[in-house]
């Protein structure tokens, strides 16, 4: 069966997410492994990882991480480099005391000194993070491509992977970011012309959101499966594309009055054949 799942919160200590994800028929599931809005790297405790190891064991979900919002590893700014290389690795060792295979860092913003530098400042940070006996896997994301943003063009992911070659580094596709970003996902044409930039064997996780605003916008604006710009049909092309089913596939969309978590679920389940 295909891993799917969502972003779910850890209210109450990391190892409490796995009931949460498995009451909405997860089995998978990205969190924050520190505190999305601080600074802040806390010393996992060994107990709360052995609860969380176990909890993976018992539930079988496969759990990923998202690096927290303030950390910008594509800034050139001394300070905000710094802090953000310190989150990136203390990110990458908590997820290794977890147990989590993958961990997704956004590259950044380059913040007006250009995307070059930018993606140098990004290379630096991850191989830095990237130090040897680290059993987590770094993913890269791609961008919808606001201001200033490394990572919209399928060749910046590239830039960095190509210079930490053999390393443990992969991408996280968001597919409202790809379609904001201006590449339509919704054919097996259009896929085609993707993946002929992207080895699939790069890609480890999928970030599976629909787009409220329409291709190329440019605007990060997630909507529920189908009630965006994608659409069902566009889905339905983007699961069934060879490969796409084999990797884990996170839902990061809007609450909504509309549609559960767990409908939602379902919904994507129900759209492979
Ligand atoms: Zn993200
Ligand atoms: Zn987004």
């Amino acid at each position: 069966m295909a891993l799917v799942g969502r972003h779910v919160s850890v209210a109450g200590g990391l190892e409490k997410s796995f009931e949460r994800a498995k009451e909405i028929g997860c089995n998978a599931m990205q969190i924050f492994v520190t505190n999305p809005r601080s600074w802040a790297i806390g010393k996992i405790d060994s107990g709360v990882a052995e609860a969380f190891r176990k909890n993976a064991h018992y539930t079988g979900i496969t759990a990923i991480a998202h690096m927290p919002y303030l950390p910008n590893i594509g800034s050139s700014d001394p300070s905000a480099r710094s802090k953000s290389k310190e989150s990136l690795k203390g990110n990458a060792e908590a997820c290794g005391i977890l147990g989590i295979e993958n961990l997704v860092t956004h590259m950044g913003s380059h913040m007006g000194k250009g995307k070059e530098r930018g993606i140098s400042n990004v290379i630096d940070a991850v191989e830095s993070a990237l130090k040897p006996g680290l059993k987590t896997r770094i993913l890269l994301e791609n961008e919808a491509g606001h201001k200033n943003s490394i990572g919209d063009e399928i060749r910046d992911l590239y830039e960095v992977r190509d210079s930490v070659k053999g390393k443990l580094l992969g991408f996280c596709l968001d597919t409202c970011h790809l379609f904001a970003a201006g590449y339509d996902i919704t054919s097996h044409k259009a896929l085609d012309r993707i993946f002929s930039e992207i080895d699939m064997n790069d890609v480890f996780a999928i970030h599976l959101n629909d787009a409220k605003m329409e291709l190329g916008s440019r605007r990060d604006r997630h909507a529920n499966i189908g009630k965006g710009h994608i659409g069902i049909e566009g889905f339905r092309s983007f699961l069934n594309y060879e490969g796409i089913s084999e990797k884990i596939i996170v839902l990061e969309t809007p609450a909504s009055t509309e549609i559960g978590e767990a409908e939602e679920i379902a919904l994507v389940r129900g759209l492979f054949s």
